[in-house]
């Protein structure tokens, strides 16, 4: 990349959107802005571009992406063919900006993430960091209620065996040599905070403010964002299993010392009727036993989903290449059916 002092590294800030027309426009200049500051900076070649990915939108999202691009060169981007979720918008992105550019700067684009920090990211980035997460500085206008249930989250997933950087979501750089080894990681169900540590690579944080969605709402409610930890944790750790085996130990032990007990019990002529006891501890192991085939059950699921190695993304579309449907004229001379 750097054939002489002068040469920078090409930056793509890569973008995921769904059904955010209302956002799109306010946000959109906001990075072409900043992608002139960096440039201007000198921490960035002029050849630097904002990819927008549109994730199977209903909206005009795509629409607007177009027009941004036929505009402004800086502006391209990809459709996905349907909605695949935020992680998976989020590789496609990446895997295509890969082979495209020297560094990546992921971002979502309700403007929430701070643009400011991008200039500290790409200052780690020249002092040799190959990773920079963008990691949520503590908001003292937070409850207490939120502080402690987000520590207590991120806890969890760490004790769980999902190591992941706390307070930091989806804002990160992340050069293109690492993009490059991320790539082998073919896994379907993925979850990029947990396993971009896992590449390895010099990284480092640097802490922004979060802010409120500039307009549009908020794809992530509770159930949602559970269902992203749960993730996390199952594609990261086989540690909720490992526990499930404890218990099972436990539990034995406790039913065999039981047995011993109502044997003896029985020998001594002390049996009484003991409907109570006996339906407490049904309840109760087929309880434990429920829930703990269900999380195996959830492994189980997963493997199934990974051995089908379906593709993790279809890109349908790209701004720079329109797909055109020309070989029916071409065939046919537009005349007909071919062979007719
Ligand atoms: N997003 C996406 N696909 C989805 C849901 C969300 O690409 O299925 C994008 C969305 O456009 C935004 C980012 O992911 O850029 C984060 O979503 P959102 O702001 O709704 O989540 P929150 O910030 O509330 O957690
Ligand atoms: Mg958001």
């Amino acid at each position: 990349m750097k054939e002489n002092s002068q040469a920078k590294p090409i930056l793509w800030i890569v973008i995921p959107c769904y059904n955010e027309e209302a956002v799109l426009p306010l946000t959109g200049p906001l990075f072409r802005q900043k992608l002139q500051s960096l440039c201007d900076a000198g921490l960035i070649s002029s050849r630097s571009r904002i990819l927008f990915v549109n994730d199977g939108s209903r909206d005009r999202t795509w629409e607007l992406i177009c027009g941004m691009a036929s505009k402004d060169e800086a502006f391209l981007g990809i459709s996905q063919s349907r909605n695949r979720g935020h992680q998976n918008a989020v590789l496609a992105g990446l895997m295509e900006a890969r082979d495209r550019c020297d560094v990546t700067i992921s971002i979502d684009c309700d403007g929430q993430d701070d643009l400011n920090a991008m200039d500290e990211m790409l200052r780690r980035y020249w002092e040799g960091y190959e990773v920079v997460y963008g990691v949520r500085s503590e908001r003292k206008t937070d409850t207490w209620f939120k502080r402690t249930t987000a520590q207590g989250f991120y806890r969890l997933m760490a004790a769980l065996g999902a190591d992941v950087v706390y307070n930091h979501a989806d804002y990160r750089l992340i050069s293109s040599r690492v993009l490059q080894s991320f790539a082998d990681f073919e896994e379907v169900n993925i979850f990029l905070r947990g396993l971009v540590p896992l590449v390895g690579y010099p990284s480092t944080s640097v802490f922004y403010e979060r802010r409120e969605r500039m307009a549009g709402e908020s794809h992530y409610p509770l159930r949602k964002m559970l269902a992203l930890a749960f993730n996390g944790i199952t594609s990261l750790s086989v540690k909720p299993i490992t526990i499930i085996t404890g218990f099972g130990i436990g539990f034995s032990v406790l039913g065999l010392a039981a047995m011993i007990w109502a044997v003896i019990e029985a020998f001594l002529g002390h049996t009484v009727a003991g409907w109570a006891s006996t339906v407490c501890i049904i309840c109760l192991l087929g309880g434990i036993q429920l829930i703990s085939l269900g999380i195996i059950g959830q492994y189980v699921g997963k493997t199934y989903l990974e051995a089908k190695h379906r593709p993790r993304y279809i890109i349908s579309d790209r701004t720079w290449e329109p797909y055109r449907r020309h070989w029916i004229e071409e065939e046919t001379d537009g005349k007909g059916i071919p062979g007719d």
